[in-house]
């Protein structure tokens, strides 16, 4: 019998997870003696009211009682409560101390994705203008890097998406590279499913077979790693079966004479070698992508995280801008990020490279130019830093010595996991902001409490360069602050308040509007105000006047003369990659699981989403398993030449024979990422997530 409803409480909220940052309303009824919660979708531009199974179960990470509520000092090995006073006197005690005994840029600062905008930039400003240290990064760097450098290069800028959502389904081709969309950002899926009613055709690369690739007219599974080779096939067939824009790229590209040269010398012969693609479904999927009047390209980790990740995206690109597929309707590129604030919390410094506004930091009038807006002097600011990994590299080699950590667990997530948590281990001082003990904050020295979703004020920038205002609606438990609050603590007690004199998220945003003003990822047109009114507005939006930018490049790309840059890309990469042997015979690819959300951290203490997916598993198909005698759901043992691991085993008809499957949200003995190598993309530091060489065996339960 139904109990009655005692009050109601209705949160209204934006789910804290992925890209596409669903508007949500979370509802809680008392009943008798216990709360009970439904979490219903909230209509908005990008997912009409949509919701996945992870948005309508996120409240359980919020109240958890494994939350984080009071700043916790390490004290012989246990954490013990301490007063904000405490934690401040200690963190500038020991920052003060690290600096003097080692240099300024002996701290460093590692981001997050997942913080709001605000937080992103005043983060990026604190490094620079509190600490002075040039070593900041963060771990959006792990996640869609590539995409973001290979955009920036071809089209002086980069946007998640050229084009609004709302293009896709009449489009007539597309091309999703290296995406499982219906499991990492589910609500984006009816726009695709929308494009195929109406006609279009799918093609989908990707080594396995994936709720995704059910929408396909095409899978292309090709060998994990060979994206740029394979788009290199399709862009030969363009250019020889001519359905390449001639018009289109005299008018407004460079680079093409050098690319078609290359192809000329390129056999596809040679390209179905490598990628393991037949001449057939790559003549099939180029002119069937070249025929259309339109088109759009979208990536993901599949493409990205991979050591030549920035080449293949760019190599893709190339195919957009040959066939001319660009800023006109229904025409155009996605970068489908997975981190809820991927594209705002790349876009106003805490990269190691780049100021607000995607400002670079080694540009002498980008430069003065932010150095203004915080009233300090140009030559006061550090120079460029290094990637996230490398951050770690530097930590082990002792130049750095002292970390703020904020929202990341780099443990879990970076490669080579078990170097990088014996590389934090070397610490003199580590503060972690979290929610949780995370597996890095097990290794922290003190730990700093912070706000959930339902908390927090700031604004978001979502899969599509829509940036959007999520409204705190409950107040913080226990003695938990924001990140930005935090932040600005922190500087004050380090003697810099005049810099950081921010009372609100609001405040903040007026400055990075002010900061990102005439800059690539221009804000300053965007009021919280108008966010209220208007629901969100895709940047740039340069005044208080301009409705924001739908689409992009439509009369000119970002490149000062205008124009787009092709470029060769070689099928054999810059850096080699891992190649498989006798020893280790299998290649090793890893992803995501729906009920999950990045190291699980917040998603395995939600009771609902655990229940899913309680643990890690190893995709791999039956015949290969029987080369291996090992039996379905059964433990098997992974090594590389980095560490092992061991999971179940779970038979799949429908991956490469070549290849197992391994997601990436568990932590210690089912971490993959202890797999993983630390090679990184020459461009864009991203590492080689997506591609190792292992060998399995079975394990004998005990
Ligand atoms: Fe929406 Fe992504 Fe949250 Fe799912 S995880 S509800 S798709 S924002």
């Amino acid at each position: 019998k139904q109990k009655e409803v005692q009050t109601e409480k209705v949160y209204n909220t934006q789910c804290p997870y992925c890209s596409m940052q669903c508007k949500m309303q979370l509802i809680e009824q008392s009943v008798v003696s216990r709360k009970q919660y439904k979490t219903v979708g909230k209509e908005n531009p990008t997912t009409q009211g949509r919701l996945c199974v992870k948005g309508m179960n996120a409240y359980q990470h919020a109240f958890n009682k494994e939350r984080l509520k009071y700043p916790m000092l390490k004290v012989n090995g246990e954490f013990v409560r301490i007063s904000w006073e405490q934690a401040l006197e200690r963190i500038k005690a020991q920052f003060t101390r690290i600096q003097e005994e080692d240099g300024l840029n002996a701290l460093a600062v590692y981001g997050s994705a997942s913080i709001t905008n605000e937080e992103a930039y005043l983060l990026g400003k604190f490094a620079r203008v509190a600490l002075k240290t040039k070593y900041i990064d963060y771990n959006g760097r792990l996640c869609m890097s590539a995409a973001a450098s290979a955009a920036s290069q071809t089209f002086g800028m980069d946007r998640g998406f050229t084009n609004s959502l709302a293009e896709i389904p009449n489009t007539r081709c597309i091309i999703l590279a290296g995406t499982n969309i219906a499991e990492c950002q589910p609500t984006i899926m009816p726009y695709f499913e929308k494009a195929k009613e109406n006609g279009a055709f799918i093609i989908v690369i990707d080594p396995r077979e994936t709720a995704t690739t059910k929408l396909a007219d095409l899978h292309l599974k090709l060998r994990p790693g060979t994206d740029a080779a394979l788009a290199n096939g399709l862009l030969k067939v363009i250019v020889e079966e001519n359905y390449s824009n001639e018009a289109f790229i005299q008018e407004r590209a460079h680079g093409f004479h050098e690319v078609k040269e290359y192809l000329a010398s390129v056999e596809l012969r040679e390209i179905e070698a490598i990628t393991g693609v037949s001449i057939n479904e790559i003549q099939k999927a180029a002119i069937k992508f070249g025929k259309e009047e339109t088109g759009m390209i979208f990536t993901a980790r599949g493409v990205e995280q991979q050591t030549d990740g920035s080449a293949a995206v760019r190599n893709l690109l190339n195919l957009l801008v040959a066939t001319g597929k660009l800023g006109k309707p229904n025409c155009g590129f996605g970068a489908i990020t997975g981190q809820g604030n991927g594209q705002g919390a790349r876009e106003h410094g805490q990269k190691a490279d780049q100021l607000p506004g995607y400002r670079s930091i080694e540009n002498k009038e980008h430069r003065k130019f932010v150095a203004d807006v915080w009233g300090i002097d140009p030559d006061d600011l550090p120079g460029k830093g290094v990637s996230a990994y490398e951050i770690m590299e530097k930590i082990d080699e002792g130049e750095i010595t002292g970390l703020f950590l904020m929202c990341s667990n780099p443990v879990v997530s970076n490669p080579n996991a078990h170097f990088v948590k014996n590389a934090l281990k070397k610490l003199k001082f580590l503060v972690a902001v979290d929610l949780f003990v995370s597996e890095t904050a097990k290794l922290a020295d003190l730990i700093l409490p912070t706000s959930s979703y339902l908390e927090d004020e700031g604004t978001m920038t979502n899969v599509e360069g829509r940036v959007t205002l999520r409204e705190a609606s409950c107040p913080c438990p226990g003695e938990v602050k924001h990140d930005w609050q935090i932040i600005v603590e922190i500087a004050r007690a380090l003697g810099k308040e005049k810099y950081f004199s921010f009372s609100s998220a609001e405040e903040i945003f007026n400055e990075l509007r002010l900061a990102s003003r005439g800059g690539i990822a221009d804000y300053y047109g965007i009021t919280y105000e108008r966010l209220r009114k208007e629901g969100g507005i895709l940047w740039p939006c340069p005044d208080l006047e301009h409705k924001g930018t739908l689409r992009l490049f439509e009369t000119s790309f970002a490149h000062p003369d205008g124009k787009a840059k092709m470029v060769v890309v070689p099928n054999k990469p810059v850096v080699p990659k891992e190649e498989v042997n006798s020893e280790f015979p299998l290649y090793l690819t890893t992803g995501r699981v729906m009920s999950h959300y990045l190291t699980g951290v917040q998603t395995r203490r939600s009771p609902a989403l655990a229940a899913r997916n309680i643990e890690s598993y190893m995709e791999i198909h039956p015949a290969t398993a029987m080369d291996y005698q090992i039996a379905d759901h059964s433990l098997v043992k992974i090594d590389s030449r980095r560490g092992s691991i061991t999971v179940r085993s779970k038979y799949s008809e429908t991956i490469r024979p070549d290849t197992v499957f391994v997601p990436f949200h568990w932590a210690d003995s089912q971490n993959v990422n202890v797999l993983i190598g630390g090679e990184l993309d020459p461009v864009c530091r991203m590492p080689g997530f997506k591609l190792s060489a292992v060998k399995v065996s079975p394990v004998n339960d005990v």
